[in-house]
Formats: C-alpha cells, sequence, structure tokens
C-alpha cells in the first residue's frame, strides 16, 4: 500500500488533501499515515508469526508519543537506547516488560531505571556494561536479564555511518570475548543471559546479511546452552530497508524466509527491532517554496524546511524523493527519471550551510514562491533527529487516520527557544 498518493493532480495522505494541512497549520510539517505505520507493522508480524516473534519497534527512528501510542495499540514493543526512550515509552502507556535496551554507553542511571521498569532485556556491549548492570542489580536485589551483543563481522554494504556489524565498530563485541563474558556470566546470581542480539546496520535491501547472522546464531546458542545457559531468545536487531526511489524495498516476508526457519532450529523465540521499516515510508515533511533563484547556471528552490528538521541528506548523503504537492507534471515511478516539463535544480533550506539541502541536481517540475514541496520518505530519522540550529523552531507533527487527523507535537514557538536559558 501507499498511504501518499496523488489524486486528481494533488498530494494526499490517505483521505486528506495535504494542501489543507499545510494551509492550516503552516510549514514546515510532518505528516505521518496510521495506516501506513500499522500496514508496515502488520507485514512484519505476520511474516514471522511462526516463531511467536516480539516486534520491538526502535524507538529512535520516530519517537514521538502519538507514533508509539499506535505501535503499543498495535501489539508492538519497543527498542530503546537510552533512559530518555524509556521514559517515553512508559509515557506511551507501555507495559515496559517486554521492552529491549541497546546502546554502548548506558549510565547506573539508566540501568537502574531500565531495572525499576523490570524490563525484558538489556543488549550488553562490553564487559565494563555487564559489570554495571550486575553492581546495580545487586543493589536493588534484583536480576538483570541480559543478552550479549555480538558484532557477526559481517558487512551489510550500508553508509560508513550506519553499518554496525562489522569487525572494528563500537557496537558490540567479538565472538570470542562474548564467549567470555558468558561464563562471567553464569556465575554472578544477579544476572542471567537469555539470549544473543546482533544488529547488522541499516539500510539493508538485501536478505544474505541475515541469512549469515541467523547461521552464525545458531552455531552460538547451542555453543552457549552447551555451557549452561537457557538461551531462549535470538534478536536480529532492525536495519530493514525501504523504498527511497522506487519500489526497491524488499517486503518482510523475503527476511522472514532466510531468519524464519534459523531460529525455529535454534529453538529460540525471536525479537527484532525494526524502526525505519515501520516509520519511513509512513511520514512526509511538506515545505514551502520561499524564493527561487538562478545563480552560477543553477536553479535553486529556496524552501522553509531546512536541515535542522531533516538532518539525513547533510549527514548521511541520503537520498530523498521531492516532488510538488500540486505538480505541473505527474511525479514519475522512478526517481531517476526525467519527465518532459521537468528542469533540473536544487532543493535547499534558509540554514546558513552548504550541506542545508534536500534534493540535488534533481529533475523537478516548475515551481514558484507559495508552492508546496513534499519529501517523501521521511518518517524515520526525520522529526525525531531535528534540532534548533539557526535557531529554527522545530515542527508540527500530525497524524492522519483515514479522513481524520490530530496534531501530535505542536510546532515550537520563539518563546519555546529560549525557555531554558537564564541570563544573569
Ligand atoms: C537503530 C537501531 C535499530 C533500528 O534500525 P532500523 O534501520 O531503523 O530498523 C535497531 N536496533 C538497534 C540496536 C539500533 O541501534
Amino acid at each position: 500500500m501507499n498511504a501518499f498518493e496523488y489524486r486528481d493532480g494533488q498530494l494526499f495522505c490517505e483521505d486528506v488533501a495535504v494542501q489543507g494541512l499545510a494551509d492550516k497549520f503552516g510549514t514546515p510539517l510532518w505528516i505521518y499515515s496510521k495506516a501506513q505505520l500499522l500496514h508496515q507493522l502488520g507485514q512484519i508480524q505476520t511474516a514471522f508469526t511462526e516463531v511467536d516473534p516480539v516486534i520491538c519497534y526502535s524507538v529512535k527512528a520516530n519517537s514521538t508519543l502519538g507514533i508509539l501510542k499506535v505501535m503499543n495499540e498495535a501489539g508492538a514493543s519497543f527498542d530503546v537506547v537510552s533512559g530518555g526512550e524509556l521514559y517515553r515509552v512508559k509515557q506511551a502507556g507501555a507495559d515496559t516488560t517486554r521492552v529491549v535496551f541497546a546502546g554502548v554507553g548506558k549510565t547506573d542511571e539508566e540501568i537502574r531505571f531500565a531495572l525499576e521498569c523490570d524490563i525484558l532485556k538489556f543488549d550488553v556491549e562490553s564487559e565494563d556494561e555487564l559489570d554495571a548492570i550486575a553492581r546495580v542489580a545487586e543493589s536493588m536485589g534484583k536480576v538483570g536479564r541480559v543478552a550479549l551483543r555480538l558484532n557477526p563481522d559481517i558487512d551489510a554494504k550500508t553508509h560508513a555511518k550506519t553499518t554496525t556489524g562489522k569487525k572494528g565498530n563500537k557496537f558490540g563485541m567479538d565472538i570470542e570475548r562474548a564467549g567470555q563474558l558468558a561464563d562471567k556470566v553464569l556465575k554472578n546470581p544477579h544476572l542471567q543471559l537469555s539470549g544473543i542480539h546482533m544488529h547488522l546496520g541499516s539500510p539493508i535491501l538485501t536478505t544474505e546479511p541475515y541469512e549469515k547472522a541467523a547461521r552464525k546464531a545458531i552455531e552460538i546458542v547451542r555453543e552457549y546452552r552447551s555451557k549452561g545457559h537457557e538461551i531462549n531468545w535470538i534478536n536480529l536487531g532492525g536495519g530493514f530497508g525501504i523504498s527511497y526511489k522506487h519500489d526497491e524495498g524488499l517486503p518482510a516476508s523475503e527476511y522472514a524466509k532466510v531468519i524464519v526457519p534459523a531460529v525455529k532450529e535454534a529453538g529460540c523465540r525471536l525479537a527484532l527491532e525494526p524502526g525505519r521499516f515501520i516509520a519511513g515510508n509512513s511520514g512526509i515533511l511538506v515545505s514551502r517554496i520561499i524564493f527561487t533563484k538562478r545563480e552560477g547556471g543553477k536553479l535553486f528552490y529556496i524552501q522553509d524546511g531546512a536541515m535542522n528538521d531533516l538532518v539525513r541528506p547533510a549527514m548521511y548523503d541520503s537520498f530523498h524523493r521531492v516532488w510538488p504537492v500540486k505538480p505541473a507534471v505527474p511525479m514519475p515511478a522512478d526517481a531517476e527519471s526525467a519527465p518532459d516539463g521537468c528542469e533540473v535544480a536544487d532543493v535547499v533550506g534558509p540554514v546558513c550551510e552548504s550541506g542545508d539541502y534536500f534534493a540535488k541536481d534533481r529533475a523537478l517540475p516548475p515551481m514558484q514562491r507559495g508552492d508546496l514541496l513534499c519529501v517523501f520518505s521521511a518518517g524515520a530519522y526525520g522529526s525525531v533527529m531535528s534540532s534548533n540550529y539557526n535557531s529554527r523552531p522545530r515542527a508540527m507533527e500530525i497524524l492522519v487516520d483515514g479522513d481524520a487527523y490530530k496534531v501530535i507535537r505542536k510546532r515550537e514557538t520563539l518563546e519555546d527557544l529560549v525557555r531554558l536559558e537564564l541570563v544573569d
């Protein structure tokens, strides 16, 4: 399904015209589709149903409470990487006993908070962290359930800033060291090893890395069990890719084909931590053209969205489709085609950085001051990474449901920008 479609020459989110929302609430504006969020989650729930999975929506992809609430009501659990994210999960009304907690630098305060919340498990990334969990758990008279985060040394062939499962990056531990830690867990009554965890990177558009990881997981589960651990969980993290350019994203069932048999063979339950797959194609960013200018032989569309709203192009060189909300030329199926009537241009924001752009050298229909522009596939790692750089208030967020919608985050005001600051 695609909740963002052009009908009668203008863009809709489900049954709500994007233009109407932008006129009413201003721009830049994040718009999410509840139906798309549920469809994406549902695909994963269905594809993996045979191994009774716990689908832990990765909060860092989009942590707005209104989104977490949709996930919670649809039966998802959560993957968090900080105490702040765990707090959000609680605020969304979720059951914290199914939460998993990853991250290389958990503080004692965060560990204590997680133990108070009785989370399902910590994904442990170092020996120091294991010691810290044991110490804090002991002081609280509790047992910390842990999974060891392994670095399987698999090259998932993503961007350098988003690969995580290759030797030499900061995540996880190599398999030999994890084996030594597993022995240490056995000797500590305040720790219980219940699973193994791997997160390979993101976005991954082939199934091979998961197949390799799942094969490794079987071996390791066997080894740990032979040492006396009760291993019940294999957690293969997140990373499923989505369609940024055309329809390159795989259905969840393709990943399931290589993962499910391995999990069954290991006799484990499966945890997954999808973020982008759920939120990415479920949200857009809508902006308005402020000026157009021709300079140095180039055409620039200067619009009111910027890198402080959506930093992915600046940070990861990532590609987002952009197209007018009421286009003079229909959007082609493939991002690389240049239909008649289009002209090559850059779409840039007002922030004072050359890296502040949404699209470079892109064939686009003609636009003028006041026209609305849509940045597609912006639901994941979009609003969540937004900042106040250049003292720009953060944008409003709206959740559409059929022909209805609600504001799930208000637009920041100029007063909000200085609220926490002190003078004298
Ligand atoms: C970021 C992250 C995820 C989610 O990755 P997606 O590509 O959004 O699915 C899952 N697990 C861990 C540990 C992560 O750091």
